[in-house]
């Protein structure tokens, strides 16, 4: 698996890219392990410098739910590209893309595109604070809401705990507004609003938690979470980065009949390019410059080559309605993993909705960070490591999403099942 080419090339990497790697998790550290590097990818599989291919459950963390190098996409891209890559000034692919947001999710009317999901995240949370007049933001633990400073925080132990940043560089000052609550628990968010109602500017969460591992909303959960957002005036802010696109045409606010004020997107509406996107009812994000006060801007927003991918990977999504397909294939997959270890007698958990799952060695139900961090990482690492030598690529972490493709077949399934029956014999 981790060859000399992988070997030699994560070396080199190392002595001039901090850690060898543009973003931490991409180390394999979690998992005690050495990264891969990446020669080609097509459809679910990827190659490696050791020309080793692997069946791919992570998928750019999710973006790539029409698998890779999908023919449409790139075809589009290459007929953008031969225009120009940048300009800096308006193009009408701007107007489509954003068209076909507002189309597919009712409770967003305006949509401003940005480059990445953190900086979704940045929008909502300054634009939330600029049309409340309000400080504090709400968020829950376990949560991801990109690396900005003020999202950058963890639990203490205690059920409502002020925000500790969680990475050196990110001040105290920067943090104290951000209120942390566990995922899952009304309680403690009906005291947070009893004790700040007023102060709360917004409300900010992952309507299905992709980032401690898949964690499932609690039913009504969502839905009062509107109500508190609605009743004391703060903005309810729904982080749909992993889940727009990936669950439904839309959003999974759809799904669960609930609407949010402001909507973060990213991932799969770039079809494999850097983009994001915060979008909401016009009132609210007309308070956005230049027709508003709450200032945000990009050089190289709503670029066109990043859109003309998006376009085109909705404009498929909304063709082939792959959604109901992607159900049943996951949940065939996770049937199959879950009697393999169980015939083992493993104990784990698989919490999975639509095409996103997670494979928790842990003995108990999971339903938030804290029944989350039970899980067995070790026993994961050993997993995963044999998993990548049986050829399949699952997420170099216990606390990811596996996300399936409609381009996984039924032969890829049997043989990633196969692979967890051979490795968890060890
Ligand atoms: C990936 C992710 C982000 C951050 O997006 P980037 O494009 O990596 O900045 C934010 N929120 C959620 C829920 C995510 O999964």
């Amino acid at each position: 698996m981790t060859g000399s080419a992988n070997s030699r090339l994560f070396r080199q990497a190392k002595t001039v890219i901090p850690g060898g790697v543009n973003s931490p998790v991409r180390a394999f550290k979690a998992v005690g392990a050495k990264p891969i590097f990446i020669q080609k990818a097509k459809g679910p599989y990827l190659w490696d410098a050791d020309g080793n291919k692997y069946i791919d459950y992570c998928l750019s963390w999710g973006p790539m739910i029409l698998g890779h190098a999908r023919r449409q996409v790139l075809h589009e891209v290459k007929k953008v590209m031969a225009n120009g890559t940048s300009f800096g000034i308006p193009t009408k692919l701007e107007t489509s893309l954003a068209t076909m947001i507002v189309q597919a999710i009712d409770s967003v009317e305006k949509v401003r595109l940005v480059n990445s999901g953190t900086e979704a995240v940045m929008t909502a949370i300054r634009l939330a604070r600029g049309c409340t007049g309000r400080d504090k933001v709400i968020k829950f633990v376990g949560c991801y809401h990109g690396h900005v400073d003020h999202m950058l925080v963890q639990a203490g132990s205690g059920a409502t705990t002020f925000g500790m940043p969680s990475s050196p560089g990110v001040p105290r000052d920067f943090t104290k507004h951000t209120i942390l609550l566990p995922y899952n628990d009304l309680q403690s968010l009906e005291k947070a609003f009893d004790k700040y109602a007023n102060k709360i500017a917004a409300v900010i969460v992952e309507p299905v938690a992709g980032n401690m591992g898949v964690v499932l909303p609690k039913k009504g959960f969502l839905k009062a979470i509107r109500k508190m957002c609605t009743r004391n005036g703060s903005v309810l802010i729904f982080d749909e980065v992993i889940t727009g696109f990936r669950l439904t045409y839309g959003c999974v606010q759809k799904l669960f009949r609930v609407k949010a004020d402001l909507t973060c997107l990213g991932k799969i509406i770039g079809g494999g390019f850097p983009i994001g996107a915060c979008g909401g009812k016009a009132e609210l994000m007309d308070n956005l410059a230049p027709q508003g006060q709450v200032y945000q801007a990009g050089t190289l927003s709503g670029n066109p080559v990043c859109v003309a991918a998006g376009i085109s990977t909705l404009k498929l999504l909304k063709s082939v309605k792959p959604y109901r397909s992607l159900e049943l294939a996951t949940q065939r997959l996770c049937d199959g993993i879950d009697q393999a270890l169980q015939k083992r007698n493993l104990k784990h958990t698989i919490n999975r909705i639509g095409s996103m799952f997670t494979l928790f060695f842990n003995a108990e139900i999971v339903t938030d960070y804290a029944s989350a961090v039970k899980s067995d990482t070790a026993r994961y690492a050993s997993f995963f490591t044999a998993m990548l030598k049986a050829g399949i690529y699952l997420p170099p972490s216990q606390f990811e999403a596996c996300f399936v493709s409609t381009e996984h077949r039924l032969k890829d399934f049997n043989k990633t099942i196969a692979a967890v029956r051979k490795v968890s014999q060890q």
